[in-house]
This record gives structure tokens, sequence and C-alpha cells, in this order.
């Protein structure tokens, strides 16, 4: 288990933030204001919190940055390129599943980083 699943999310308001937007900043969520913060949304953060962990930090926001890049190329789309980062895409398949972080195996980000037409198909689906 690479994070206690009980461990309180810690949320900071930040009015720097875009609206609707967090950001996840070493584990701890950055955010305009928390009245849209459900447990969907800190369950969403809580993956990548743990993203971060095993990748030792620095590395996640590397790579995460260089994927952004390849899907930007991808899809020549913000939001499609966005929400197709695999770490991205584990935590939304993810984010309402309450006990996923307790049966999750580390690195599990790499499942989500190749993808079928058809899985890519199904996954976009919660978005329209
Ligand atoms: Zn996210």
């Amino acid at each position: 288990m690479n994070q206690d699943p009980e461990r309180p999310q810690r949320i900071v308001r930040c009015r720097w933030m875009p609206k609707r937007y967090c950001l996840n900043f070493f584990g701890i969520v950055l955010t305009r204001d928390t009245g849209w913060i459900n447990s969907g949304v800190v369950n969403h953060e809580r993956i990548h919190t743990a993203q971060q962990r095993e990748l030792l930090w620095i590395p996640f926001y590397i790579l995460y940055i260089m994927e952004w890049i390849v899907r930007l190329i991808q899809f020549r789309n913000h939001d499609r390129a966005y929400r197709n980062i695999s770490f991205e895409r584990e935590a939304y398949t993810h984010g309402g599943d309450f006990g996923y972080l307790r049966r999750r195996k580390r690195h599990s980000w790499l499942r989500h980083l190749f993808y079928t037409k058809q899985q890519l198909e199904h996954y976009e689906q919660r978005f329209r």
C-alpha cells in the first residue's frame, strides 16, 4: 500500500487557481474554492497523490508534462489531451471507487498508457 486511504487529504484554498480546478502539489490539493469538492474529487486527488509518491514526486510532474505534450499532438485538443494522460485516466476511471486505493497495485497508471480505440471510446463517454 502506498498511501493510507484513511488519511485526510489536505486541501488548501488558493485564489490564483481557475474556478473548479484542482492542482495536486506534492500531495496538497490547491483549489480556488472548496464548495465543489466532493468525495469523488477527493478520491481522484488521492489517486494522484499515490502516483506521485511511488514516482518520488518530481518524476511524476516530468512524466505528466511529457505525456501531456504527446497527447496534445495525438488529439489536437486541450481537454482530450488532459483527460487522456495515463495518470488522469487512472484517476478518472477509479475516482468513484472508494476501495480502489486499498486494492491498487503500484504503478497502476501504466495500465492506462495504451488503449484500444474501443477502450478510448468507452472512457470518453463519461465526459459527454
Ligand atoms: Zn486529475
